[in-house]
């Protein structure tokens, strides 16, 4: 284990992570319902091909890839298909959704050991791709994508990011403890698919028993531990790429173009499970916390869940004055607990009013303290201006898409400025305005 610092930029919020990472996570219910997005992940849709009144059992394809850039989407339950709707998403997004009714009784199988020792880079790609396992860090980019680069892309070092740098959020952390020996295998499983010598788990100082365990159990495949003070957003990929070998991806580029590959380590267990026992990805560890909960836990989740089979007023303390998806920095603002659970979602937090207080916004008074903070080296609020006045195509010349939208300017701005929010509208305008630009010259 090395300790390497922290990020040279960054804010250090609240972690309130000690509410909920002691205890192991307990698994949920299957509802009598599921609602199972064909949109997980980033890219195109899975193709629906179930129609009502199928039966399907928990693993059935139900949402068939759809291009390079996409991922299968599987039932995680058993029951029987009773339609496909348009449906909400915890991102915001509409995505087509195949609600089934499940059986009172569950078929309980045994998973079965497949045989891995001579298994080929091929077999593990098309076990994977055949999972439809994505990013699970939040991201969901497709997998299977990242562990076939393309010709001319040479990768030496996979990166494992156990950072989980969004204050609240555990849900890595009791990966990591309650299956650590799984996720090593899954580690070694990648290391041979991308035919790499190194192996660097990022993880940071506040879970040192997490760090043990994988530093006890990684020495063995010479995979290294770097540990890393607790800073925001630590874990972005770029980042995360930076400290571990001191690499910059370029502006507009990709891991890949300096010859690394980032893995979450929930995806990291995910591939592990659909090499080793052909599983498909249906469930998730997810932290639900903040003040207004009564019992702040991790759960083991099945995809399609509704966070209203979750939780119910009996679970709050307080009213929850803001409910978020994700963590508090980069998480999706929720109207309702009538969203599902995709293979995205890291958390639920219920904020009371104690927590959550809207800031006043004035104007700015050029501190600078967002640019200090920008871990991407961006001028914040100088983005902030030309977004202001819809300036969305110069805003794109100050490289207003290197932006992770990590929210620390909006953290530390005392003028209150929403400027990530101003940042993700302008970057769709520019998307647009891109569009409409090369339409015309058609
Ligand atoms: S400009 Fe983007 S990357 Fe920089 S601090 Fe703000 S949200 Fe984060
Ligand atoms: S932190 Fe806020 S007030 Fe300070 S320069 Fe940035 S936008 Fe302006």
């Amino acid at each position: 284990m090395q300790n390497k610092g922290s990020l040279y930029a960054g804010i250090c919020p609240s972690h309130y992570e000690e509410i909920t990472m002691h205890k192991p996570a307990i698994r949920a219910k299957v509802p009598e319902r599921l609602y199972i997005p064909l949109s997980q992940h980033i890219g195109a849709p899975a193709v629906s091909c179930v129609e009502p009144g199928y039966q399907v059992k928990k693993g059935t394809l139900i949402g068939k890839i759809n291009g390079i850039i996409s991922a299968n989407v599987h039932a995680s339950a058993d029951g029987t298909v009773e339609k496909i709707e348009k449906r909400r998403t915890g991102n915001g997004m509409i995505s087509d959704t195949v609600v089934i009714k499940t059986d009172p009784a569950q078929a309980e199988t045994e998973p079965v050991l497949q045989p891995v020792e001579n298994i080929t880079r091929e077999q593990i790609i098309r076990k994977i791709t055949d999972a439809g396992i994505v990013g699970m860090g939040g991201a969901t980019f497709p997998t299977q994508v990242k562990l076939a680069p393309p010709p001319g892309k040479t990768i030496d070092t996979l990166i494992i990011n156990a950072a989980e740098c969004e204050p609240y959020l555990t849900c890595d952390y009791r990966l990591m403890i309650e299956h650590t020996a799984e996720i090593i295998s899954g580690i070694v499983l990648l290391k041979k698919c991308l035919g790499v010598n190194r192996v660097i788990i990022g993880i940071e100082a506040d879970k040192p028993e997490a760090a043990k365990l994988l530093d006890e159990q990684g020495k063995i495949h010479n995979i290294e531990v770097f540990i890393f003070s607790v800073k925001y957003p630590q874990g972005a990929e770029k980042q995360l790429i930076f400290m571990s070998t001191g690499r910059q991806v370029p502006s507009g580029g990709l891991p890949m173009d300096i010859g690394c590959v980032v893995s979450n380590v929930a995806t990291i267990y995910a591939a592990y499970r659909a090499v080793y026992f052909n599983e498909s990805l249906t469930e998730r560890y997810i932290t639900f916390s903040g003040r207004a909960l009564k019992n702040p836990r991790n759960m083991i989740v099945k995809t399609g869940t509704l966070l209203g089979d979750l939780i119910n007023e009996n679970d709050f303390s307080d009213k929850p004055e803001k409910i978020i998806s994700g963590g508090p920095m980069m998480g999706f603002s929720l109207e309702n607990l009538d969203v599902p659970v995709t293979k995205g979602t890291s958390g639920f937090l219920f904020f009371s009013a104690q927590d959550y207080k809207k800031k006043k916004e004035y104007n700015c008074i050029s501190c600078g303290a967002c640019a200090f903070v920008c871990p991407a080296g961006l001028l914040p609020s100088e983005l902030l201006r030309l977004t202001e006045n819809m300036k969305y195509l110069k805003a794109m010349e100050n490289n207003l898409l290197d932006c992770m939208e990590c929210g620390s300017c909006s953290f530390v701005c005392p003028a209150g400025k929403q400027i990530v929010q101003s940042i993700k509208t302008a970057k769709q305008m520019a998307r647009n305005k891109l569009e409409f630009n090369v339409y015309c010259h058609l």
